[in-house]
């Protein structure tokens, strides 16, 4: 217990009737570091529920309940960290945090429910939790919102059981129980009507899949008997050939007229420049942070990478001038911390590629890797995106990089394209970041990568990599709980390596009492 990264059993702290039996003991430094940033978020939290729209839709939403446990979730994703490494994290969390806020308050002031203010709503433009956001980046008059990622995405990133009673109403409705839980609840909150109302429009995509593609269906039902017209941008799924890019780049036009029209607003190419600048920017520092970890002194790895990837490469997409100041001082930190060859935790026993579709439901599983068995989550599948530089002075080129984009998400990058994306590129990741382990979601009810399940195993033998299967239902953990996931990996590293754990006390946790 004390100042060095190690110095406690972690698990300790998880014994009790509460949470957490007491709040983490990091040294003077970084624990008053670590409360002050824990009393920021409880000031930010307050600052907006005051505000009459937002308690409003705090009081009518129930999936808004979830949200009480931001500073826990802050907790989870920051367990064990010192130093540099602790406010890497803390910058990322909390901007993310205060984003998210931002997006509630917005959308409750918007909401016919809640502060109804038309104005405001006839500026918005309703988008999947799934989507990337650039589409946004030629309106600077206009906002992008999702309530998915409020109601949904987030919610389960908050409380792991979040979403059940949406996946519940859906399946009495007639949905299969084995259809992906992620558009599962977005339609079963959908059919509740346990959603903010509002927007000039709705711009969808076919995003991952089959059953992404039917929940939006459902969406759309609901936008258009509420008077919000939907696009539906179909991005070819073959993203990695030349001769689709035309039509991709075809469904980019017609996309932007959809909301010019609806909207009265007109693109505009110096502010999409603008922010593509800075999103260039933010793809390049990222990329800087993801090739430490092809050394032996990562610094930006696990959640820490996948959470803020997702956020800043699909939601923000350079418009938010704070992300990119916040990614150079990430930048900055985690150079210093390579220098000075700083670890993330005591020991280092396995270098890991995470691969798969993760648990929404336990993404602090990738702290637990590293802390219980030393086992260093480098790069994940959803971090592992589209590189290349976005044009930042040529309109035409700037359609079909948009297009790209678009085929290129995050997820339906590798779950789409063939088995090159999904598989071969795989054990080319695995030789750049010297990975010596693969840790394999297998998410139970997404059809696109279970098939593959041998596939894997043959290649995985072929390479010479540890291969572990965690499996998981996304956002379900009552089908696959969380001492699940953990005992995949317990279970492989005491009977096949024959390892014993570096934190023994965090091999077996009582999930009742976590959030
Ligand atoms: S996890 Fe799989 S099934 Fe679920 S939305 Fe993504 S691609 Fe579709």
């Amino acid at each position: 217990m004390g100042k060095a990264i190690g110095s406690e059993r972690l698990g300790d702290l998880y014994t009790g009737g509460k949470v957490k039996k007491r709040r983490e003991w990091r040294g003077v430094e970084d624990t008053l570091y670590d409360y002050k940033c824990w009393l920021g978020i409880m000031g930010m939290l307050a600052k907006y529920l005051v505000r009459p729209h937002f308690l409003k839709g705090f009081l009518r939403y129930r999936w808004m309940l979830n949200y009480i446990s931001v500073p826990a979730m802050i907790d989870k994703h920051t367990v064990g960290l010192r130093g540099n490494h602790l406010k890497i994290a803390h910058e990322e969390y909390d901007l993310v945090a205060e984003d998210v806020a931002k997006l509630l308050d917005t959308a409750f002031k918007a909401d016919r429910y809640c502060g109804n203010d038309e104005e405001l709503s006839k500026k918005i433009v309703v988008l999947d939790e799934n989507e990337m956001f650039a589409i946004m980046n030629g309106f600077p008059t206009l906002k992008g919102i999702s309530w998915e990622t409020a109601a949904v995405y987030v919610a389960v990133l908050l409380q792991g059981d979040a979403v059940t009673g949406y996946l519940d109403a859906i399946q009495e409705m007639g949905l299969p129980g084995d259809v992906c839980p992620m558009p599962a609840a977005e339609a079963g909150t959908a059919v509740l009507d346990d959603f903010p109302l509002f927007g000039a429009c709705a711009v969808q995509c076919n995003t991952t899949c089959d059953g992404s593609l039917l929940g939006n269906g459902i969406m759309a039902r609901r936008y258009e008997k509420a008077g919000i017209p939907v696009f539906q941008i179909a991005a070819p799924l073959r993203h990695t050939e030349e001769g689709v890019q035309e039509y991709a780049a075809q469904e980019i036009r017609n996309a932007i007229k959809f909301i010019e029209d609806c909207t009265g607003e007109k693109w505009d190419w110096d502010y999409y420049f603008e922010n593509t600048k800075r999103y260039n920017e933010e793809n390049r520092l990222r990329y800087s942070w993801m090739e430490m970890s092809r050394t032996d002194y990562p610094q930006v790895i696990g959640a820490n990478l996948a959470l803020y990837a997702e956020t800043t490469y699909m939601a923000i997409a350079g418009r938010v001038p704070d992300f990119v100041e916040a990614d150079r001082r990430i930048t900055k930190l985690a150079q210093e911390s390579f220098e000075r060859k700083e670890m993330l935790v005591p020991e280092y026993r396995h270098r890991a590629i995470i691969w798969g579709v993760q648990a929404q439901y336990y993404t602090d599983f990738l702290p637990w890797l590293q802390n219980c068995w030393g086992i260093l989550p480098l790069v994940d599948m959803l971090s592992l995106v589209y590189w290349d530089q976005l044009s930042e002075d040529d309109p035409e080129q700037a359609i079909y990089d948009l297009g790209k984009l678009y085929q290129e998400m995050i997820m339906r990058n590798r779950t789409h394209g063939g088995w090159e994306v999904l598989l071969d590129d795989l054990w080319r990741f695995c030789e750049y970041y010297r990975a010596d382990m693969v840790i394999l979601w297998e998410h139970i009810s997404c059809k696109a990568l279970t098939g593959m399940h041998g596939l894997f195993e043959e290649r995985a033998k072929e390479h010479g990599i540890k291969l572990v299967w965690v499996n998981h239902d996304l956002m379900d953990p009552r089908v696959i709980p969380k001492q699940n996931i953990r005992d995949d990996v317990n279970r492989y590293m005491r009977t096949v390596l024959m390892e014993e754990p570096i934190d023994p006390s965090l091999e077996v946790l009582d999930d009742d009492k976590l959030w």
